[in-house]
């Protein structure tokens, strides 16, 4: 799995913070070296690094976190906000000509998948738009190359434009150019010739490509895997090529992360595409903030995180989470959580935000009915005090009666009771930092 090795480390670190009320410097100090020491482990550009740990620093300091709600919650959602930032903010789109076709050159070293690439985004774009792309084949040093694209051209039906290997790559582009036009292509996609190495002439090449057609976007492929290297690479083609966006590839591959965290940090381009394995369909816009969550390893727990912070004031989650820890959850505490979430909204989309949860198959099972909601809090309504707060009491007379006075069957009454003795124990689990405690809830 992608970024699995830093996921980790970055959770160990987090970790420790989890459940302390209050979070010293010494403790934040810890935290933070042990947050570099993962990133450098990741293959980050130690001066992205650098400035990583220092702004997360200075904004848990400056912010209150320490003394705050939660603190290694926070802290949490602070590494996340500037790890988006490191990547970018925002996706970033394609570049388009203002009249067809608009004119894509691919660059980047022999290996890094920009072949793959060239294709993988042709048909996106047919899938996605519609449209109608014209691939030219561009590099005449590998006779091999040509095939490639051809065959990756008829795998996709997507056309192939070549003229052999014995035209000069500039007329190659140029022709293809004309031909796109004749055919009104709305996009061309150039495949460009790669080297195991930046040299002077495959760069002078490029440039002179760039001159002749005008790209309108100059996509550097860059092979994931390769860490820190690709970081270099793509300076170095930047400063010749000037490029819009870098695709990175092999990122199911990648269990460490530096290219992805360090690319547009040192270089300013957008990482617009990510390359997620073999097959034509393995090719994503790249959103940072999803990364960012992703190299956490926290779903969307985050927007979970701000919409209950919305709903609760800081007393009560306070008050909450110390009964979690006590695990003197009762039946009054479910009743006023089932409040909570229905104001939230719809219990299905929120339980999806839980970690591990959006892609769990039990997921597919859980329909959650307004209706249900109203009579689970009917059944405890039929509940007397004593039964509330204290649910072991609940033998099966007890059940009877509350099924009679709530008019629910009860196989529901058991069933609820039974859901909520194990909702007490997975969030007794979860307070003591063992998420996967709910996964195993979710697959029983
Ligand atoms: P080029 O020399 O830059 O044109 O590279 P190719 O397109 O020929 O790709 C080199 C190898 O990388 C091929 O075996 C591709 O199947 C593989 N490849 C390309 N992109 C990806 C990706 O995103 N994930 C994985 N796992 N393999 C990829």
């Amino acid at each position: 799995m992608a970024f699995e090795g830093l996921t980790e480390r970055l959770q160990n670190a987090m970790r420790k913070l989890r459940g302390k009320g209050k979070i010293s410097e010494a403790d934040l100090r810890a935290t933070m070296r042990e947050i570099r020491l993962a990133l450098l482990e990741a293959d980050v550009n130690f001066q992205v690094v650098r400035q990583f740990v220092k702004t997360v620093e200075d904004r848990a300091k400056g912010s209150k976190v320490l003394e705050g709600l939660n603190p290694s919650q926070q802290i949490v959602k602070i590494v996340d906000e500037e790890l988006t930032k490191t990547m970018g903010e925002e996706a970033v789109g394609l570049n388009k000509a203002p009249k067809i076709p608009t004119i894509i050159m691919m660059s980047g070293l022999q290996g890094a998948g920009k072949t793959t690439t060239v294709g993988k985004l042709a048909l996106k774009l047919k899938n996605e738009q519609n449209a109608r792309p014209l691939l030219i084949a561009d590099d005449v040093y590998r006779p091999a190359a040509i095939e490639q694209l051809q065959t990756v051209g008829q795998q996709i039906d997507v056309p192939v434009f070549e003229m052999g290997t014995d035209v000069d790559p500039v007329e190659i582009a140029k022709q293809g150019l004309k031909k796109a036009q004749e055919d009104h292509n709305d996009y061309v996609i150039i495949d460009t010739a790669g080297r195991l190495q930046i040299d002077e002439k495959l760069m002078d090449e490029l440039k002179n490509i760039k001159e002749a057609v005008h790209p309108n976007e100059i996509l550097l492929v860059i092979d994931a895997m390769t860490g820190q290297n690709a970081v270099a690479t793509a300076e170095g083609f930047d400063k010749t090529l000037d490029v819009t966006g870098v695709v990175l590839t092999k990122l199911d591959g990648d269990t460490r992360g530096g290219a992805a965290l360090s690319i547009r940090a040192v270089t300013g381009k957008p990482i617009k595409f990510v390359g997620q394995g073999e097959k034509m369909t393995d090719l994503d816009v790249f959103h940072p903030d999803r990364m960012a969550s992703r190299i956490l390893g926290m779903g969307d727990m985050l927007s979970l995180i701000e919409k209950t912070q919305k709903e609760y004031d800081e007393k009560q989650a306070q008050e909450l989470s110390e009964k979690i820890k006590e695990n003197s959850f009762d039946f009054n505490d479910f009743l006023d959580q089932l409040d909570q979430i229905q104001k939230m909204g719809p219990l299905d989309e929120i339980m999806k935000m839980i970690p591990g949860m959006a892609n769990n198959p039990a997921m597919k099972n859980v329909n959650m009915d307004p209706k249900d909601m109203d009579h689970l809090k009917a059944i405890i309504y039929s509940m007397t005090e004593q039964e509330r707060t204290d649910p072991d009491i609940m033998n099966p007379s007890r059940r009877r009666r509350i099924a009679r006075g709530s008019g629910r069957p009860i196989q529901e009454v058991n069933r609820m009771i039974k859901q909520f003795n194990q909702m007490k124990t997975m969030m007794n689990k979860v307070s003591k930092g063992n998420m996967s405690g709910m996964e195993n809830m979710m697959n029983q």
